[in-house]
């Protein structure tokens, strides 16, 4: 008899039959509101008869249409469909399995486009598990701890963090780009820089959104240098965050823009969108994968883009992710633990502090576990594990917004007592 092995943790000790909609269900139905959403992807929710009608009806057509060696019809749908949403200019498509592959897609994309080699990210960040998006992310020393040598030319620099320094967004933002501007200036030559990558939210790291300023800020240095700028949108992306991406919260366009999770509502897929002109500089074969662009996750994918407009999810994000915000801050106003509610849309973050000003890793998974307990399943993040975060799927209603709130408050009290 095998075994799981204990490399995989596991947050919850649930063991899920099946879900609908905000719900999931145990073997033995008892209910859990899942404001995990599988960590950011079931964004239509779990099962939504749209997602998966289309995607029986693909499943009895055509599974495997191999993309380079066939083309298929839920593909090229999918890509016609993704620019109503992509930002202006960025119109050409091609697809991987997971947000770590197409990290490092657009890793090879920006050096072959550039011809430079340093990629420059930002300290919490996180971009995936594998070698080269592994040797990006610094969201906690686990995703990296004796594993490296990592990939090579990477140069971390701060990202803005207001809440763990005490600074205002402003300073935040004069920090982070000022030490960016040194960076250049002693560790990595803009002639040898092949571009930014950055979160709009910073996810794994703890839920931090990034300010406007920073990412315009980012912009005016890769136009200045002729550097790319890579937003991961890999969680922020498909509505999430009370827009279609994350960027747009700013005035920033990047020049390459990374799609995963929520994009298929469970169906693994991600996508790397650019412009002709950068695309026409990568060399031909030197991207994809054999099970890239699926067509079951396409046509999942093309089914979750309908089912987010037609049921105003971007939207609903936003006004829920304010309901949310608003009723955890009354929680936190409650409980001085909890130093700051903070995030963006239905990607909300509450981050506990000690008395002395460090982070409280320890409350915080007492208070998620105790939440579990109570049928509401969460998950935490942030370096010390202190941030426990909610990140619900987009069709999440007012009812089940304060239902939350109700059992996230009975959650954190019992944490405290
Ligand atoms: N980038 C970001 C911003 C992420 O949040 C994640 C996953 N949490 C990844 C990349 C990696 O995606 P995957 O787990 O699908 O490889």
């Amino acid at each position: 008899m095998a075994e799981l092995s204990p490399v995989l943790q596991q947050a919850t000790p649930v063991l899920a039959a099946r879900g609908q909609g905000v719900y999931l269900y145990d073997e033995d139905e008892r209910r859990y509101l899942d404001f995990t959403a599988g960590i950011g992807v079931t964004s239509t929710g779990h099962c939504h008869p749209r997602v998966v009608e289309a995607a029986q009806r693909q499943v009895g057509t055509l599974i495997h249409g191999q993309y380079t060696t066939v083309m298929h019809r839920p593909l090229l749908q999918l890509t016609e469909r993704l620019g109503d949403v992509l930002p202006a200019g960025l119109d050409r498509m091609f697809y991987v399995n997971s947000g770590s592959e197409a990290v490092e897609a657009s890793v090879r994309l920006a050096r072959q486009a550039t011809g430079r080699q340093t990629i420059v990210a930002f300290q919490g960040g996180f971009h995936g598990r594998t070698m080269g998006a592994g040797a990006l992310t610094t969201s906690g020393v686990k995703v990296r701890a004796g594993i490296g040598p990592m990939m090579p030319g990477v140069a971390f620099t701060p990202f803005p963090e207001t809440y763990r320094h005490g600074w205002s967004e402003a300073e935040a933002v004069r920090f982070a780009l000022a030490e960016l501007d040194q960076l250049l200036l002693t560790v990595t030559s803009p002639k040898d820089t092949a571009a930014f990558i950055v979160e709009p939210v910073l996810g794994e790291g703890g839920y931090i959104p990034a300010p406007a300023a920073f990412l315009e800020g980012l912009r005016e240095r890769a136009d200045r240098h002729g550097i790319l700028l890579i937003a991961d949108e890999v969680q922020t992306g498909v509505g999430r965050t009370g827009k279609f991406w994350g960027h747009q919260h700013s005035a920033i366009t990047p020049d390459i823009l990374i799609t995963a999770k929520g994009l298929a509502s469970g169906f693994p897929i991600s996508g790397i969108a650019a412009s002709s002109a950068l695309m026409s500089k990568a060399w031909p074969g030197s991207q994809g994968g054999t099970y890239g662009g699926n067509a079951v996750a396409a046509a999942a994918a093309l089914a979750t883009l309908d089912v987010v407009r037609d049921e105003n999810l971007v939207d609903n994000a936003a006004e829920q992710g304010a309901r949310l915000q608003e009723g955890l801050r009354k929680v936190a106003a409650e409980h001085p633990v909890i130093g700051e509610v903070r995030g963006r849309g239905l990607m909300v973050g509450n981050e506990f502090t000690t008395p002395e000003g460090t982070p409280d890793g320890a409350t915080a998974a007492r208070a998620h576990a105790a939440a579990a307990e109570r049928g509401l399943l969460l998950l935490t993040c942030g370096p010390a594990g202190n941030v426990v975060r909610m990140i619900p799927p987009l069709i999440v209603d007012s009812q089940q917004v304060d239902d939350a709130v109700g059992l996230w408050s009975e959650a954190v009290a019992a944490a405290v007592a």
